[in-house]
Formats: structure tokens, sequence, C-alpha cells
């Protein structure tokens, strides 16, 4: 298990994760106003394939590959209607090629299936399709405006972590972690704020806490900022649970 930030939070009388989410939301928001997905489609079955295409490898690199991709591939039956090997080499540039072509075949054709060709929005139709986990299926249901689950990926679990708001590092157990704190209105935008802030202050190897606009809220910020002390000189010892 990663080295829990809860109990430190509350040695630093930082108060509850509860307390704490509202502000945290509140200065991400206000700092990335800008932080929305970075995947580039234009409806949403470019969305299912774009985020099919993004496990193991940048957003960047996919935005490259489906540039060219969409436009040869316009409709689910697209997909299906050249040979495996020539989508594996289209899609090759994202890395297991194999794989994700395998898949992104198998996700049409049950699209075509069963759903009319359309993108379903419930998690559990989803979860149906051939190479589609949770973490793609939260996110395409987000994006498409019925977030019923948090993403979490690498960042959102590092930085969930630090903020001290999961003892976790499982990500199913991170997801239900945050659901129980972050409102239900903000499970679409949370990981994105989260994932911002990560790509641009809460590196993975050297937080700017100094620059950071949660430092006085999280338990792991180096050095531990003077407002910080003096929010916690005036909570008194130990603020209770979380
Ligand atoms: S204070 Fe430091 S560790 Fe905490 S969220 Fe900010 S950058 Fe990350």
């Amino acid at each position: 298990m990663a080295r829990s930030y809860v109990h430190e939070a509350r040695r630093r009388g930082l108060g509850r994760r509860r307390e704490r989410i509202g502000p945290i939301v509140e200065r991400l928001a206000r700092e990335h106003s800008d932080a929305t997905i970075a995947l580039r489609f234009r409806n949403d079955v470019e969305l299912l394939i774009s985020v099919m295409l993004s496990a193991q490898t940048t957003d960047v690199n996919v935005n490259r590959v489906t540039e060219s991709l969409f436009e040869k591939y316009r409709r689910p039956e697209d997909y299906l209607s050249v040979p495996v090997e020539e989508l594996e080499r289209d899609v090759f540039a994202t890395g297991f090629y194999r794989q994700k072509a395998k898949s992104i075949r198998g996700a049409m054709r049950v699209l075509l299936e069963e759903f009319d060709g359309e993108v379903p929005r419930r998690l559990d139709d989803l979860l149906r399709l051939p190479g589609v986990a949770r973490k793609t299926a939260n996110v395409v249901a987000a994006e498409l405006g019925h977030a019923q689950g948090i993403v979490v990926d690498t960042h959102v679990r590092r930085l969930s972590q630090r903020l001290g708001l999961t003892r976790n590092d499982d990500p199913v157990k991170i997801e239900r972690d945050l659901q129980r704190i972050v409102p239900p209105a903000d499970w679409a935008r949370f990981p994105h704020l989260l994932i911002w802030h990560g790509r641009r202050v809460c590196d993975a190897r050297r937080p700017r806490c100094v620059e950071c606009v949660l430092a006085d809220l999280c338990p792991s910020a180096r050095p531990w900022p003077d407002a910080a002390r003096a929010i916690a000189a005036t909570a008194g010892s130990d603020p209770g649970g979380v």
C-alpha cells in the first residue's frame, strides 16, 4: 500500500477529507480553467476510439495518429471493412497495435449489433464493449455528459494519495474513496483538474509545492508552508477522523 497522507493531514490539522475537498476543487478550477480532455475527436465514436487508443501512450501521440485515421474510417462499419492487418498498420504508432486493432473491431461489431451503431451512455453497456475497461468507460461516459464514476489514471492516483484523499493504491478502491467525498456534479471535471495539476505543478518526481495553490490543504506539501502551520496552530491538535 502507498504511504498514507490521510493520517498526516490529521497530524497537521488540515481538516477532514470532506472539509478539504470543496476548497481543493474550487482552487483547482480557478487555476486550471482550461482543464479538459486533450484527445481530439468530432463525434461519439471518435471519442471512444481515441480513448481506447490512449492506453499506454500519450494523448499527443493519439491525436497524431487519429488525425489521418478518422479521415479514413468515418463510421463503425469502416473499421470492419478492412483486413485486420490494415487497421493494425493504421494504429501501429500508438503501441500495442495488435490488441488495440482487435479491441476496436470487437467494439465496433458490438456497437453495430447491439446499439444501432451508437455509443451507449450507461457504464454497464460501455463495459460490454470488447477492450473497454472501467477507466475507458468512465472517460467516455463523462465526456458524453453522463459521468457515473471518477476516472483514476496515474495522475489522479498520485494526487489523491498526496492530498490524503485516499489510503489506497488500487484504482477501483481509490475511485470508491473519491466518490464518497467528491460531489457527483464534479465527477466529470475532477479528474481533469487533477491531471492538469499533476502535469503542471504536482510532478511525479519534483512537485513544485512552493507555487502550489493547494499547499496549505496538502499533507505532503514540502516544505510545509507558513500558512498551513498557522491554520494548524489555530485548529488545535487533532481535528478528528476522516
Ligand atoms: S502541495 Fe506539493 S504535493 Fe501537494 S498537491 Fe501541491 S505540489 Fe502536490
